[in-house]
């Protein structure tokens, strides 16, 4: 398909609201994609016209709803290039899958143990890590961030060692937009022994992820950074670790056979899917999928990268503009202060013009801490973005400044 950025936003109804009396520009896709009229309607025509529960009715619209699940966790696996679709483990997004692994985990690891986590991550990626330690006692370290926010490689292959056994990070950093170095730092680990689980929650949206290439042990995503609904997502595992790990959650479909005396657990994926899930956003999830891949995630990748580097040069001619983490290897976000000016004020005034950025730490609080401020204005572009709404976002940072000195 040829790239044509009009005939795509007219997919996107949210793009005809007005804010604030202008024209909605949103900048925020790195917190959730805005979601494609297709997607909208595969959740109205489940609710029409197969609203079921699944696995368990023998009747027709049951069976319905169960294969429209079970065809998205397929599509899921094909996308991400997965060996079984078995591994693919559908999860309320990335902060469950995170949960899983780090609860797994507990039992299996003691104090004599090391796990790694780089100094880039969200949040979700730090605390269930910590929830962790706090009862197997297993020693928690930290790759530092160089001063331009990339992290120091150098640094985690004088920490990593046989006693390392998780090391985890994400593949993209939501506050700084910076892609990891993951392909070296998976072999560095299965050298030494080690598992690794990526967050791919900004990283899935904007190229191609070859879960069997990159060899990665687990991974995680969340479909409303993927143009899809929010609550649903996945957590991918290689089928013999996710095997030996104990559940999160216990209850219904996750079981093979229970008395009062003892349970046995269902085989996967479904032994971590306990209770109803989020069948409708399941089912979305695959015409989400669908979506990008009639666009294609390497015309998604060029034109963003072509909007990167033009709101880049563009913000640089600000005056007393910094940006933070401005190095070659980005996805499509960029984070930045004003001299003087708090990155709130900024972010209210762009509102006023109905232009949508975040402001604050991103949920990345260390990352913050890391360059001594308290935090940032975020502009997040998606290939629902045009150089037009960057040119407007400019006009109206300009005022903002001469409002507020
Ligand atoms: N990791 C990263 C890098 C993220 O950007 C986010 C969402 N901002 C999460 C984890 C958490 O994702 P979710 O809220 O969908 O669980």
């Amino acid at each position: 398909m040829t790239f044509n950025v009009e005939n795509i936003r007219k997919d996107f109804p949210i793009l005809e609201r007005k804010i604030n009396g202008k024209s909605l520009i949103y900048f925020d896709n790195a917190a959730t994609s805005q979601t494609p009229i297709s997607v909208i309607e595969s959740i109205s025509d489940y609710y029409k016209k197969y609203n079921a529960n699944i696995h368990r009715g023998v009747h027709s619209v049951s069976e319905e709803a169960t294969e429209a699940y079970e065809s998205s966790r397929k599509k899921i696996q094909k996308h991400f290039n997965a060996n079984f679709s078995e591994e693919i483990i559908l999860t309320s997004g990335t902060t469950h899958s995170i949960n899983i692994i780090a609860n797994g985990y507990t039992d299996l690891l003691t104090s004599d143990d090391e796990i790694i986590v780089s100094g880039m991550e969200h949040h979700s990626n730090i605390v269930p890590w910590q929830m962790m330690v706090e009862k197997n006692h297993a020693k928690l370290s930290v790759i530092p961030l160089k001063e331009n926010g990339e992290l120091d490689i150098d640094h985690f292959k004088s920490i990593i060692s046989e006693k390392t056994k998780i090391v985890f990070l994400n593949h993209v950093s939501n506050a700084l937009g910076i892609i990891n170095p993951i392909e070296e730092i998976i072999e560095i680990s299965h050298r030494n022994g080690a598992v690794v689980l990526i967050d791919g929650a900004q990283s899935s949206a904007h190229f191609t992820i070859d879960l069997q290439k990159l060899d990665v042990d687990y991974f995680t995503a969340s479909a409303h950074k993927l143009c899809g609904p929010t609550g649903i997502g996945f957590l991918y595992g290689k089928k013999n670790l996710l095997e030996k790990l104990t559940p999160l959650m216990g209850g219904g479909e996750m079981i093979s056979d229970v008395t009062f005396e003892k349970t046995t657990y269902a085989e996967l994926p479904h032994k971590f899917e306990a209770g109803t899930p989020n069948i409708s956003g399941a089912i979305a999830f695959g015409y989400a999928l669908d979506y990008i891949n009639k666009i294609g995630l390497d015309n998604i990748y060029n034109y963003e990268n072509e909007l990167l580097n033009y709101a880049t040069q563009s913000l640089k001619k600000i005056e007393g503009l910094k940006i933070y983490g401005d190095t070659n290897n980005k996805t499509s976000v960029i984070s930045f202060n004003i001299e003087n000016l708090h990155p709130y004020d900024i972010g209210s005034i762009l509102d006023k013009f109905g232009i949508a950025v975040r402001t604050g730490q991103h949920c990345a609080q260390p990352i913050m801490d890391h360059f001594l401020i308290s935090g940032t204005v975020r502009v997040s572009l998606s290939f629902i973005n045009t150089k037009k709404e960057i040119d407007k976002l400019i006009e109206a940072i300009n005022i903002a400044k001469t409002m507020l000195s």
